[in-house]
């Protein structure tokens, strides 16, 4: 018998795939654990959906348009309206999720002897592109109530010179926004070394922000190495769909084509997401109610006596718990899924509907 298969590469060897707990609906019915819109599609988008994919289906036997014209040029438009200005197609990149836009980023760009680098508590995912791109990992600290020290911040991009500064905003698990005059300052700073860095301003949660937070699209304009990334998995309630993008320099994308897989946006994504995009309005339509049951669960929280972080996304980190997995299970248990994530001590609740929101209240004062 000859050697069954190699092992895993050494760096993945007891690694636990990424994995939220998907548990059946059916048996814990309100779930509040990946930041996934409430509301979705109605019958009349979806059905426009369907039947844009269905048109897509016709022509199955051929690759799609690998460079996805008329997507990019969508996405352009939608991002001109919504914080950009003068976005070209060129300066839009889309792929599976923004997930696969940051590695996408970090396969180009990362490598040996290259640094990536966030501020943590921060998406866990970051240091996984990071590993999977062979790129060194370097996470600074956040400030206690999980802002940026600018300072300790311009210090660590100046010593550690990376190519790539991953920054939520909003951040998750914590829902920190960053104001403009960090991303200048780091996007200055990353400017001033050899061979330069790309600042990344991951806007996953960017559509649910609270008024007077600008998104750094206005920025853009202003600095060659900033690149702001979204996903359509958020506001856009289209998780089940997987469409991120970016908008940065037209560099940024060439530099992407490189390392893309060829056609890796499917026909029937890419029709999907038009399709979506056609449907903007009904499909955003819903931001501005989570938004106020966002600020209305971060009120009750605080009222009931627990410490949270304040929030401009579509979910609220709270604690602290002695033992927050007896309260994660303690809430499952009622029937509602909640992330333990962040901090030790802390759990996170993404927004759901009114209803939702009681449920989880009710299970949770139940619990504690
Ligand atoms: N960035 C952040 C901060 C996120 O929380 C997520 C999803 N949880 C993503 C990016 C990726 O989302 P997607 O791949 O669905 O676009």
């Amino acid at each position: 018998m000859s050697a069954a298969f190699p092992p895993l590469r050494d760096e993945l060897r007891g690694i636990e795939p990424y994995g939220a707990p998907q548990l059946d609906p059916a048996l814990v019915p309100v779930q509040l654990n990946v930041n996934e819109n409430p509301y979705g599609p109605s019958p009349e988008t979806a059905a426009d959906i369907a039947h844009a994919v269905g048109e897509a289906a016709t022509t199955l036997n051929r690759y799609p348009d690998r460079e996805f014209v008329e997507l990019r040029s969508a996405l352009a438009a939608y991002l001109n309206g919504s914080g950009g200005s003068g976005i070209t197609p060129e300066m839009v990149w889309a792929a599976n999720g923004s997930n696969e836009v940051m590695l996408q980023l970090l396969q180009a760009f990362g490598g040996p002897g290259r640094v990536a680098l966030s501020f943590a508590p921060t998406y866990s995912m970051y240091p996984e592109y990071a590993r999977d791109a062979l790129t060194e990992w370097h996470a600074g600290r956040r400030a206690e109530d999980f802002s940026l020290d600018l300072d300790a911040a311009r210090e660590l991009v100046l010593d550690k010179r990376p190519v790539v500064v991953l920054l939520p905003s909003p951040n998750n698990p914590t829902g920190t926004a960053l104001p403009p005059e960090a991303v200048t300052m780091l996007c200055e700073a990353a400017a001033s070394y050899e061979p330069g860095g790309l600042v990344v301003v991951d806007e996953a949660y960017g559509e649910f922000r609270r008024a007077g937070t600008p998104s750094a699209l206005e920025l853009l304009p202003q600095h060659r190495n900033l690149v702001v990334t979204r996903t359509m998995s958020k506001a856009f309630a289209l998780a089940g769909a997987r469409v991120g993008y970016l908008a940065a320099d037209p560099a940024v994308c060439d530099a992407i084509r490189v390392v893309r897989l060829p056609y890796h946006l499917s026909a029937v994504t890419q029709a999907t997401a038009l399709a979506a995009l056609r449907h903007a309005p009904e499909l955003l339509g819903r931001v501005d109610d989570l938004r106020v049951e966002r600020d209305a669960t971060v009120e009750w929280l605080r009222r009931e006596g627990f410490e949270v972080a304040d929030s401009d996304a579509n979910f609220v980190l709270f604690g602290r718990f002695a033992e927050r997995h007896a309260v994660w299970r303690g809430l499952v248990d009622r029937g509602v899924l909640i992330r333990e994530t962040g901090p030790d001590g802390w759990l996170r609740v993404s927004i759901g509907t009114a209803e939702e929101m009681t449920a989880f209240k009710d299970a949770l004062l139940e619990t504690v």
